[in-house]
């Protein structure tokens, strides 16, 4: 396993991040074991969030007795000074320790939210205060937008930043190197695009994880996992001297087309105000596009509550889509291949 400082902050982390959102799906007992495999095989970094649900408390359960040996970040979607001090509190608590390794404004996703952050009163205020009373170690900024990170970056000493960085997203590359010439640490995430690689065959996991290891701009890739199995994949990457160069370009070519339009099932559309679940309804279109299971896709999709055309065209869904997916045009194709009976 390869280490990095991250950034400024002096930390040592682990090139592979254990990324704790499909926690959320597991019962707390199955955490730790995946951890175990992680720890055996060098990785030393967890990434979590107070939008997570269960997952920081998960996380404080399963590092009880070894938590000194973990570079611990999370992260908060706070904007206002209070907020954000009482969010650095529950973080504290829900991961039974006293301090925080890196501790991130989560998802600033426009300009107004940026300028409410950084103003006196505002997030940023409470997160420098808790890294001079020790509760947090270094300061980290989350985005899906490589503009508004080129902003942040010029208006604060962030220590480290967060981005997607993938085979279909590597238009970011850039910001990671910016990111590095600044001095910052840097983090990507989404590597397999939402689940987009790894799903299928033609889409493999490796493939990608590679093409994430061989970044080197990258210090940290953080990925989702929940299961041993999906550790011990993950590890072979990185604890490996296996070559996949020669299949990176050629799948980047692949997915670049087929994902134009692919949801990556972050929720940030969410919620809607007629109740559409919209990523549910993109997975069901998964399975009916590329799965083959057309029948289970239409079953599964007769059952839902609310079907793709209740949406009355508000558009707010759209304006919080990061990836600019056309979801109102989406929603109408897909009532159209799965609502027929
Ligand atoms: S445009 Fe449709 S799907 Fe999107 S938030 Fe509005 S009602 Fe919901
Ligand atoms: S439509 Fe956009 S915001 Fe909603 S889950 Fe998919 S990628 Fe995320």
């Amino acid at each position: 396993m390869e280490y990095r400082k991250i950034g400024k902050s002096g930390i040592v982390v682990s090139r592979l991040g254990f990324g704790g959102i499909p926690i959320q799906r597991v019962d707390v007992r199955e955490v730790r074991p995946v951890l175990d495999v992680l720890k055996d095989g060098g990785v030393n970094f967890i990434d979590s969030a107070r939008a997570y649900t269960v997952s920081e408390s998960f996380i404080g359960e399963a590092l009880k007795h070894d938590r000194k040996d973990w570079v611990v970040a999370t992260k908060s979607m706070a904007r206002s000074y209070s907020d954000m001090a009482r969010d650095i509190d529950i973080s504290l608590a829900e991961l039974q320790t006293d301090y925080i390794d890196i501790y991130q404004l989560h998802n600033i996703k426009t300009e107004e939210e940026m300028d409410k952050v950084l103003a006196p009163g505002g997030a940023l205020e409470a997160l420098v205060e808790a890294k001079k009373a020790g509760k947090i170690r270094a300061i980290g900024i989350t985005t899906h937008n490589k503009d508004l990170l080129k902003k942040l970056l010029a208006a604060y000493e962030f220590e480290t930043m967060m981005l997607p960085l993938n085979l279909v997203e590597t238009d970011k590359e850039d910001a990671f190197i910016n990111a590095k010439d600044l001095g910052v640490g840097t983090i990507a995430m989404k590597p397999l695009a939402g689940g987009f690689f790894g799903e299928s065959q033609e889409f493999p996991a490796d493939v990608a994880l590679y093409y994430l290891k061989n970044f080197s701009a990258a210090d940290v890739v953080l990925v989702g996992m929940a299961e041993v199995n999906e550790a011990r994949q993950n590890l072979e990457i990185f604890n490996s001297e296996v070559d996949l160069a020669a299949k990176v370009e050629a799948l980047k070519e692949k997915a670049s087309f087929a994902a134009r339009e692919f949801c990556r099932r972050c929720g940030y559309c969410q919620p809607c105000p007629v109740g559409i679940g919209i990523p549910t309804i993109f997975v069901l279109e998964t399975y009916y596009d590329r799965y083959g299971l057309p029948g289970w896709a239409k079953e599964r999709y007769k059952n839902l509550a609310v079907k793709a055309d209740a949406c009355q065209e508000c558009g707010l869904c759209e304006s919080r889509c990061p990836y600019g997916i056309p979801i109102r045009r989406k929603l109408k194709e897909v009532h159209r291949k799965l609502g027929v009976e």
